[in-house]
C-alpha cells in the first residue's frame, strides 16, 4: 500500500458492508493501481481482518493468498503479464515479458481466460467465504472476452465479487462499464510522489517524475532501468580504463547515483581479485573475457591500492562536493591503478 492511496483504502472499506458484485476500479497508471485491489482482495478473503481493512498476512487464507494458491481467487491478466510479479507490471504499456515459446505473449485477455472461469464458479467455495476474481488491465480484454464477462456480470453466480482495475474507461464496453461500481484511485500529489522516490533511493526524483507525468512506479520503473544504462557505462570503462575515456564516462554518469557507483566499481574490484586469486567471479559473469585479461594484467599491488581507494570512497559518496569530481576522480584513479 502506498501512502497516496490511504484515502481510498479508507473510502473502499464503506464498500465492504453491502458489497457490490463488480468493482471497476479507474485511474492513471503508474501508481499501484493493481497493487491496491489485489490487496483489497486478500482483504476480503482474510479471516482475520484489522480494523482499519487490511489483511491480517497470518490466517490460512492470507498464507494461500500470499503463495498464489488461494482456492476461492483468481487473477486474470494478459499472458505478457504474466511472466511478472503480481501487481508490478501492472500498468506497463509495452509490458516487457519474455515467452519461452517463440511467440509474442499474447497483451489480451482472451475469451478461454474468461470461460475458465466458469468452473471456478461453479464449484462451491472451499471457506464458505467470498470468491474473488481480480481482473486487469480490464482495456486489454478483447471482445469476445468482453462478451464472454459480460454475461457473467449479468448473472453474477453468488458470493462471487469481481474486481477490475482500468487506466482508460473509455476504451471498456458501455455494458460492462454499467454493471460495474466505479471507483476512483487518485493521482498522488508532486510532493507525496517525490517524497515517496527519494525514499526509494532514486537520484534526481523531481525529473525522473516529471518525466513520467508524476506517476511514481513509473517513475521509479524508469529511473531503475536508467541506472543499467549508467552501470554498463562504468562496466564498460572498467573494463577498458584509459585517461580520455574517464573523463567522458564521468560526463555520461553525471546524474547518476553516486554510492551506487561506487558500489558497482567495489563488485567489479572484488570480481578482478576473485579472478586472479581463483579464477571465480561473483557479481559480473558477462564481463569474463574483460575480468580474466585485467587480472592478468594487473599487479596485486595496484589492485589492493585501488580496493582501498574505492573502500575509502564509498564513505564519501553520499556528500560529494561535486558530483561530477568525485566521478572524474573515481575514474581516473581507478585509471592509474588498473590501465
Ligand atoms: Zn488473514
Amino acid at each position: 500500500m502506498y501512502p497516496w492511496q490511504q484515502a481510498a483504502w479508507t473510502r473502499l472499506q464503506q464498500m465492504r458492508e453491502r458489497l457490490p458484485h463488480a468493482i471497476l476500479f479507474h485511474g492513471p497508471a503508474g501508481v499501484g493501481n493493481a497493487g491496491f485491489m489485489e490487496s483489497f482482495a486478500q482483504a476480503l478473503l482474510c479471516e482475520n481482518v484489522r480494523p482499519d481493512g487490511h489483511a491480517c498476512g497470518s490466517c490460512a487464507s492470507c498464507g494461500w493468498f500470499l503463495q498464489n494458491n488461494h482456492p476461492d481467487y483468481r487473477r486474470v491478466r494478459p499472458e505478457a503479464l504474466e511472466d511478472e510479479p503480481a501487481a508490478e507490471g501492472e500498468d506497463a504499456a509495452e509490458p516487457a515479458g519474455k515467452s519461452k515459446s517463440s511467440k509474442a505473449p499474447s497483451k489480451e485477455i482472451k475469451i478461454e481466460q474468461i470461460r475458465a472461469l466458469a468452473d471456478f464458479m461453479n464449484i462451491s467455495t472451499h471457506r464458505q467465504g467470498l470468491r474473488v476474481v481480480v481482473l486487469y488491465p480490464a482495456e486489454s480484454l478483447n471482445m469476445p472476452a468482453s462478451n464472454a464477462l459480460l454475461k457473467t456480470l449479468e448473472e453474477p453466480p453468488p458470493g462471487t465479487v469481481f474486481l477490475l482495475s482500468s487506466n482508460s474507461l473509455d476504451r471498456l464496453l458501455p455494458t460492462i462499464l454499467s454493471r460495474c461500481r466505479k471507483f476512483a484511485l487518485p493521482m498522488p500529489s508532486h510532493e507525496e510522489a517525490l517524497a515517496w522516490l527519494k525514499e526509494q533511493g532514486v537520484q534526481d526524483a523531481d525529473s525522473w517524475l516529471r518525466e513520467q507525468g508524476g506517476a511514481p512506479l513509473a517513475a521509479l520503473l524508469e529511473a531503475e532501468s536508467g541506472s543499467r544504462e549508467e552501470m554498463e557505462a562504468l562496466l564498460h570503462f572498467l573494463a577498458n580504463p584509459a585517461v580520455d575515456g574517464a573523463l567522458r564516462t564521468a560526463e555520461k554518469l553525471a546524474k547518476a547515483s553516486l554510492p551506487a557507483l561506487v558500489a558497482w566499481q567495489q563488485r567489479w574490484l572484488y570480481d578482478v581479485f576473485s579472478v586472479k586469486l581463483s579464477g571465480k567471479i561473483r557479481y559480473y559473469p558477462r564481463y569474463q573475457r574483460e575480468l580474466a585479461a585485467l587480472a592478468g594484467r594487473v599487479s596485486t599491488g595496484s589492485l589492493n591500492r585501488a580496493i582501498k581507494a574505492a573502500n575509502e570512497r564509498r564513505a564519501v559518496a553520499d556528500h560529494p562536493l561535486s558530483a561530477k569530481l568525485f566521478v572524474e576522480d573515481m575514474l581516473l584513479e581507478y585509471t592509474s591503478c588498473c590501465a
